[in-house]
Formats: C-alpha cells, structure tokens, sequence
C-alpha cells in the first residue's frame, strides 16, 4: 500500500493569496505525512510520498497517476490538495476534500500511536485540531 499527499507548495508556504487557515492545513497534512513515512512500517505502508506542486512545473504525480480536477470558468483545473491511498484490493481513494484530507492522515498517525510506545502525535494547527476533533475518529489531539 502507498499513499500520497499532493499540496501547492505556494499555499503551503502562504503565497498564493491562500487564507492562513489553508495554509495552517497544509502545514498540518505535511506534518502528518513526515511521520507517518517515518513508521509508516508499522502500517504496512510501502511507500509515503509528499508532493509540492510548484506553479511553473507539470504537476505530476510523483508515484501514483490520479489528480483530482474541477471545471472553473468552464477551464479543467487540476486540485492543488489531494489525498491517494492505494488500497490492499488496488483500489485508489482519492481525497479532495482538505476536512477529509487531513482526517484520514490523523487516523493513520492514531493507527501508529496504538502500535508503538513513543508518542508520535504532531503538534496541529488550531483549525487543524478542530477539523480532527469533530472528526472524532479516536484521533487524540490532546496529548
Ligand atoms: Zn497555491
């Protein structure tokens, strides 16, 4: 199983006229991402790739071929934030949705947290602790 995380590296690192609250997201899911690649044996995960898509480049997938796209002004956009996650069957979900993005992300660090004995919570943003909170899928934003 792999997964991959796609962010605009503008928005993440606050350009891009996007609001501090993406951007706090997308540090959150980058963050999230890091450490799940750093256990991600404990999950089973083969690989965990972290793509910044920057605006001057073909916004490529790095491992897994599935982008996400939205019709604005009747152009084909592609999304700059998306979630793949092979599944054991081979199936690809494919998260758009930043709620969902990061909410799937935690889980898996809460996946990991049950495992092993270190604590490997990150510190999230304050939207992003609340996105998880109401999630309520046992992630633990409190420790
Ligand atoms: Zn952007």
């Amino acid at each position: 199983m792999r997964i991959e995380l796609r962010v605009c590296k503008h928005c993440l690192e606050g350009d891009h006229g996007a609001s501090q609250q993406k951007s706090e997201l997308l540090q959150d899911m980058v963050a999230c991402a890091e450490r799940i690649e750093e256990y991600k044996d404990v999950l089973d995960l083969d690989a965990v790739h972290i793509r910044r898509v920057r605006d001057d480049e073909p916004g490529k997938p790095e491992a897994l071929p599935v982008v996400a796209a939205t019709i604005q002004n009747d152009q084909i956009v592609l999304n700059d934030t998306q979630l793949v996650a092979e599944g054991q069957d081979g199936n690809m979900l494919l998260y758009a949705n930043l709620d969902d993005i990061l909410t799937v992300l935690a889980g898996n660090l809460d996946e990991i947290n049950k495992a092993v004995h270190e604590d490997v919570t990150v510190e999230l943003s304050e939207p992003g602790a609340k996105i998880i909170s109401n999630a309520d899928l046992g992630a633990n934003v409190e420790r």
